[in-house]
């Protein structure tokens, strides 16, 4: 893969020159070892990352969350780590535990919850900033570490198999919900995981959009602080495309398992896009794709519930 050095690369490369932790890490990550399942026709590549652990097994209940101090916030963050300013109230930073080769944290400036709808317009806004990035989102409750400060992370464009592979599917399998000029809107029910697709040159649409599906998806989980979504997103050529995956659970019973029968995997939006996280050796080496298959089974929104929200969002 082609990694361009424009400004954010050129952050990171200045960054890792003051930061060892954060160099030692991406220079760990040339050496990670990846392999790739083909499972119906779709690419699921797994990626065997020990630095992911303390991500994978974050404790993210109130009390923990309270008990620690915000690693986004200023005061807290370490004295090494620079950040860029993306105005709309947002901050660049390197992620020094990264899954991309430029991996980046995009949390606001203030110490806000991670809720997804008062974040939309700065959400579109900055993957306009970072053409050949892709923006990604994980609810408070699907896979945020710091569900307590609000956040995006951020990637190279090109790794995530479900970027590519969404130009055939929304050819072929999805069905489509609306389209028009402006806005096309698709679910796709048979690719492994759930998923709502978006495609829009509207940031007002776009944003409509996710808010209708929000609206609709709280009204099937009304006991979550925010209903279970990861989102990804790219700008180019003039248009935003997002994919959103409605979720009905964080961690797939394999996680909580003893022994042999345990696989310590903590789905979220790297998942749902293509790149399965192993941070443990032994989970890495045995894991199947009827694993995959299940645990995508596990954590994305059932179908019956998926059907209510697509009527509802094609309404
Ligand atoms: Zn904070």
């Amino acid at each position: 893969m082609n990694i361009k050095n424009d400004r954010f690369r050129n952050f990171l490369i200045q960054q890792n020159q003051s930061w060892k932790l954060s160099a030692d890490n991406y220079r760990e990550l040339d050496l990670v070892e990846e392999k790739t399942f083909l499972i119906g026709g779709f690419q699921i590549k797994v990626q065997f990352n020990p630095e992911r652990m303390r991500s994978s097994s974050a404790r993210i209940d109130n009390t923990s969350i309270e008990a620690r101090k915000c690693f986004l916030c200023s005061g807290n963050r370490p004295a090494e780590q620079n950040s860029l300013d993306l105005g709309n109230e947002f901050l660049l930073l390197v992620n020094p535990f990264p899954i991309f080769r430029t991996h980046l944290t995009l949390p606001s400036v203030s110490h806000i919850p991670q809720r997804l709808f008062p974040a939309l317009e700065a959400l579109f806004d900055i993957t306009r900033q970072m053409q050949d990035y892709l923006v990604f989102y994980n609810g408070p409750e699907c896979g945020a570490s710091a569900p307590d400060h609000l956040h995006f992370q951020s990637g190279e464009s090109g790794f995530l198999p479900v970027e590519s592979e969404f130009h055939s599917l929304k050819k072929t399998a999805g069905s489509l919900l609306h389209q028009s000029e402006p806005l096309n809107i698709w679910a796709f029910d048979h690719y492994l995981r759930k998923m709502i697709s978006l495609e829009t040159d509207s940031i007002q649409l776009g944003i409509n959009t996710i808010k209708t599906f929000l609206d609709n998806f709280r009204k099937i989980q009304p006991e979550r602080t925010e209903p279970m979504v990861n989102l990804l997103c790219t700008y180019s050529k003039g248009k935003w495309v997002v994919h959103l995956f409605p979720r009905k659970l964080h961690r797939p019973t394999q996680f909580f398992e003893h022994g042999t029968e345990q696989l310590l995997i903590s789905p979220a939006s790297v998942d749902f896009g293509g790149v399965f996280i192993t941070p443990r050796r032994e989970d890495f080496d045995k894991i199947t794709a009827s694993d995959i298959v299940d645990i995508f089974n596990q954590v994305s929104l059932d179908d019956e519930n998926f059907e209510i929200l697509k009527r509802s969002i094609a309404n």
